[in-house]
């Protein structure tokens, strides 16, 4: 008694937790099991024991178990706390009065619950009494059922159990489980009960296998194209390199991007999209050794993990591969599409290898793939590092700068061709870095809008132009209409509430929204959603003007035109450079120029170089331009300075 009290003094399971662990474990193990505390009270019964007791499980919870224990065996049926497993033959009461043999085998859980519940099996001996012996074992077998032991192993052990105590040959013991009627025909009814109530287990056991194994499987494995996931991928690859023999064989690393999916699934949809994803891992798949892992890592990203490649150039052959699966077209919604993907791969070779860097420097390798070309293959080499360390570091600095506000905007003057008066400026970021002095803004602006840090940088931007803005009307009288540019980007554009911060950048200066033009690059409306869509609408709203930068790099899928609120057309300076070359150069411009006019939007020439591109710009009737002809970008005080008409 003593004992059971501090039993209970120190208890401090949580009796929720204990049942439903006691439901996710003993279910359906094939016999009667009953969760027990210090006390012998029920905490948990499954329904083979609700079968065994003839009563329903839940009215057995909460009863002492010594109720349904006969009088006579109640001596027996007590137990301390703290002792090893017991195995007991009982007779139980059921509630209509008669008679259950069972054989109990009593476990305190000691590695669960502190040990101060128990898990008791009772084995249904009623029908053979007999067979105390092989039941005794069998109780055991359900025990090893329980404690989960391996498919193999239980049934070695169910076969075991069959030759000794039913005089069986191994494969009899086999067929007798698979339910051979040959086998069981030459067992008596009582044996042929033994053979069934092992069968039972064991396929119980199986099932409860199966499904672990199908829940093991899809925490292993992407859903969408049943490949190994993520997860799955970085062991695959931290246990191949534990195992590689160096000197005879690498392993290698392909990492997979497919280029531009994101507007192919926006076209689509994403049940398109989806079925394109399956048909991408059914090609790579394809090309590659079935010894191979194929996975997908991410939306649009698949990993492939080769092992026991022997010769060098071996890896680059299968990347090279992969690449060209994509040639053919895909088909999706009744149209052929074409993808294409950027492949980055690398190899370790010694065992010191570290899994994590190994990862990393093939999607270093498929990065330099992306940013030097679509669908390329890259293998990795250490300049590589070198260079994502110096990004790293770059972006740290800007991380600080953009805290710190450690800019400067330069302004370019927008200039009427006809009549060299100035009709605004365009805002250009400058950052002067303490170390690296003028750093261009191409090498940081895609930095800035990877790491998000183009959101508060353009803030800075819209702002600091708008108060130089303020700073000029007074020095510049004579032009009210002076209109300030300033760049964004589309993941500015991407801010709900970027519109609003345009709307209190305005009011707090004081500015007009007229004298206000946002320049953005034709992508923004090549990958606009709904969603853009209504944030250059709210902005135009505003009086705010909208000016599409380097205008006929992108798409030249015309038809946005139409669809947005543009008002500026700034003809990339590449078409200016060729004003001067073939006869087609000058023809695009011009149609360009046309087009412009017809739609009612103004036009601005960028990279005016020379008096002859002015001249032929002119003759266009190109009406407005930039370039270092004209001016080259200058401090901000310098515009009024400058400003013929100031
Ligand atoms: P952009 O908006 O097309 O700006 C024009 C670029 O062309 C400027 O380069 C300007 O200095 C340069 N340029 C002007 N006239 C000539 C010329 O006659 N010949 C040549 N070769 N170049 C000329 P910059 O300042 O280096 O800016 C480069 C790009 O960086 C800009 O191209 C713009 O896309 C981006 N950028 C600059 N400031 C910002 C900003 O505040 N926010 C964002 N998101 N992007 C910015
Ligand atoms: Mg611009
Ligand atoms: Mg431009």
């Amino acid at each position: 008694m003593e004992e059971r009290d501090r039993g209970i003094a120190t208890m401090t399971v949580d009796l929720r937790e204990a049942a439903a662990w006691f439901r996710e474990t003993c279910r359906h193990v094939g016999v009667g099991v009953a969760l027990l505390d210090v006390q012998g009270r029920i905490l948990a019964a499954n329904d083979e024991l609700a079968a065994l007791l003839r009563t329903p499980a839940d009215e057995l919870v909460g009863r002492g178990e010594d109720e349904f224990v006969h009088p006579d065996d109640r001596q027996l049926a007590d137990w301390g706390i703290g002792d090893d497993a017991q195995r007991t033959q009982l007779r139980l009461l059921r509630p209509d009065g008669e008679i259950a043999y069972a054989i109990r085998i009593l476990r305190p859980l000691r590695e669960r619950f502190d040990g101060s519940l128990a898990l008791a099996h009772y084995l249904d001996v009623t029908e053979h009494n007999s067979r105390l012996v092989g039941l005794a074992e069998l109780g055991e077998f359900a025990q090893t059922v329980a404690d989960d032991r391996s498919g193999a192993e239980l049934v070695s052990r169910a076969r075991n159990l069959l030759t000794r105590h039913l005089a069986l040959a191994d494969d009899q013991a086999a067929a007798a489980l698979g339910g051979s009627p040959d086998v069981l025909e030459l067992l008596g009814g009582e044996d042929r009960a033994f053979v069934r109530s092992i069968a039972s287990i064991l396929e119980t056991a199986q099932a409860r296998r199966r499904a672990e194994n199908a829940r093991h499987h899809l925490a292993a494995h992407d859903g969408l194209t049943g490949l190994a996931n993520r997860a799955t991928f970085a062991a695959r690859v931290d246990e191949a390199v534990g195992r590689i023999e160096a000197g005879r064989e690498y392993l290698c690393i392909l990492m997979i991007d497919i280029d531009g999916f994101k507007r192919v699934n926006d076209s689509l949809g994403h049940l398109h999209g989806d079925r394109l994803l399956r048909d991408v891992a059914q090609r790579i798949t394809g090309v590659v050794r079935p010894t191979d892992t194929v996975a997908r890592i991410g939306g649009d990203e698949f990993a492939v993990l080769l092992t026991g490649l022997t010769v060098p150039e071996e890896a680059e052959a299968i990347a090279t591969r992969v690449r060209d699966a994509f040639r053919a077209p895909f088909a999706a919604d009744g149209r052929a599409v074409h993808l294409s993907a950027s492949i980055g791969v690398a190899t370790a070779r010694s065992r010191a290898t570290d899994p994590t860097e190994f990862l990393a420097d093939a999607d270093l390798a498929m990065t330099e793939a992306k940013s030097t070309g679509k669908g390329r293959c890259v293998v990795f080499r250490p300049a590589l590092r070198k260079a994502a360390a110096h990004r790293i570091a770059l972006e740290e600095d800007l991380r600080v700068a953009v805290e710190r506000g450690n800019f400067r905007l330069d302004f370019q003057p927008i200039v009427e061709l006809a009549t060299g008066r100035w009709i605004g400026a365009e805002a250009l970021l400058r950052w002067p870095h303490p170390t690296r002095g003028l750093v261009p803004p191409l090498d940081f602006i895609p930095l800035a809008e990877d790491s998000g840090l183009v959101v508060p940088l353009g803030r800075w931007v819209l702002r600091t132009a708008l108060q130089h803005r303020v700073a000029w009307s007074e020095q510049l009288p004579r032009c009210p209409d002076f209109c300030v540019s300033v760049n964004v980007s589309v993941r500015q554009l991407a801010e709900p509430d970027f519109p609003d911060d345009v709307a209190h950048a305005l009011d707090a200066t004081g500015v007009p929204p007229s004298a206000l033009v946002l320049e953005m690059t034709e992508s923004v409306f090549m990958d606009a959603e709904n969603g853009t869509l209504r944030t250059l609408e709210a902005i135009h709203g505003l009086g705010v003007r909208l000016a599409i930068d380097d205008f006929g790099t992108g798409y030249s899928a015309l038809s946005y035109l139409r669809n947005f609120p543009v008002d500026i057309l700034k003809l990339d300076r590449s078409f200016v450079a060729g004003l001067l070359g073939t006869a087609q150069d000058r023809a695009v411009t011009s149609a360009v120029i046309g087009l412009a006019h017809q739609l009612d939007i103004d036009l601005v020439a960028e990279g005016i170089e020379t008096f002859d591109q002015l001249e032929i710009l002119r003759e266009l009737g190109c009406r407005l331009g930039q370039g270092y002809l004209l001016h080259r970008p200058m401090a901000a005080d310098a515009i009024p300075a400058t400003c013929p008409a100031a």
